[in-house]
């Protein structure tokens, strides 16, 4: 019998810990798959996409810079898909019509409130940075109905963008990072790639409540600059998006093989690794 073939496409690639994932994932749920980490820069993503089907490939991930791409080859797309115009998971249907998904958002909301019991109803939330990974979190943090939601952003256009974007849904503000000088958030989620290179976006201080919690999209084996900055803040908790990345792998691997994978094992073995780097 062939081995069903599913894969992650990003560039770079070589430190995705999706692979890891998603076969503890097949071996916890007893399902026959493959799961391979490929490089494929922007200018060659449709031709391995084409490759990858016609050898098999029945699912995708995709990171970045090929989010927006697979945005656009996605003959269907699921509503959430559609507000973020990012696209994480693609699913090759039996007709051979590819179906695509965002399940960043859903991943992040299931690890605050599931993992880290941070309540996300009638909390004021603030979220930095107004990139692909900000415009995939927004919708499903609005469905939590927080009392407050405001964007802020380097580039001031485009959190204003963003947030009257989803101003349809449910009041959303964006602003500079001046502009929040005197403001307070009870979760400051940080969706901006400085923590990458060490850097922290400039933030005011008593940004955050008392009881509030800071979360940064981005992870490390070490605490990041922004998971460090809210220690010095005494959030009740600050945590790092390793959590965020497994559950949304769950949620893809969820919806390629209608088996639900269970996550906290997969976290904690994760975060048991990086601490012995
Ligand atoms: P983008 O490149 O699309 O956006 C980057 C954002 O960061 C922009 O808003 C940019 O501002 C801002 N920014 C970059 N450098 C600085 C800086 N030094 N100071 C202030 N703002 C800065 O990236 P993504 O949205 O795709 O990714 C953002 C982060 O989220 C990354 O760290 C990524 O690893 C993480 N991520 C984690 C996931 C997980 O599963 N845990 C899933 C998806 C993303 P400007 O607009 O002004 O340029």
């Amino acid at each position: 019998m062939n081995i069903a073939q599913y894969a992650v496409f990003g560039h770079p690639i070589n430190h995705s810990k999706s692979p890891l994932i998603h076969k503890a994932f097949a071996r916890q749920t007893g399902q026959n798959i493959d799961y391979t980490a490929q490089d494929v820069p922007a200018e060659q993503f449709d031709t391995a996409l084409e490759n990858f089907i016609k050898q098999g490939g029945k699912g995708l991930n995709c990171t970045v810079p090929l989010k927006e791409l697979a945005f656009q080859r996605a003959d269907k797309l699921t509503a959430r898909a559609h507000l973020a115009k990012a696209v994480n998971t693609l699913i090759v249907n039996d007709d051979g019509s590819i179906s695509g998904d965002n399940t960043d958002g859903i991943g992040l909301v299931t690890d605050l409130m599931d993992n880290h019991q941070i309540e996300l109803q009638g909390r004021n939330i603030l979220i930095l940075g107004a990139g692909g990974a900000s415009r995939g979190i927004i919708a499903p943090l609005l469905e939590q109905k927080p009392a407050r939601l405001h964007i802020a952003n380097r580039t001031v256009s485009k959190a204003e963008q963003l947030a009257n974007e989803f101003s349809s849904i449910s009041p959303t503000t964006g602003s500079g990072f001046k502009e929040l000088a005197g403001l307070q958030f009870d979760l400051i989620i940080n969706a901006t790639s400085a923590s990458l290179s060490n850097q922290l976006p400039p933030l005011p201080e008593h940004l955050l409540s008392a009881e509030g919690s800071c979360y940064d999209l981005a992870y490390a084996n070490t605490d990041t600059a922004f998971v460090s900055w809210g220690k010095q803040q005494s959030a009740k908790k600050s945590i790092d998006g390793l959590g965020m990345l497994v559950e949304q792998a769950a949620e893809a691997f969820f919806l390629w093989r209608q088996q639900r994978p269970e996550t906290r094992t997969v976290i904690q073995q994760l975060d048991a690794e990086r601490k012995n780097v």
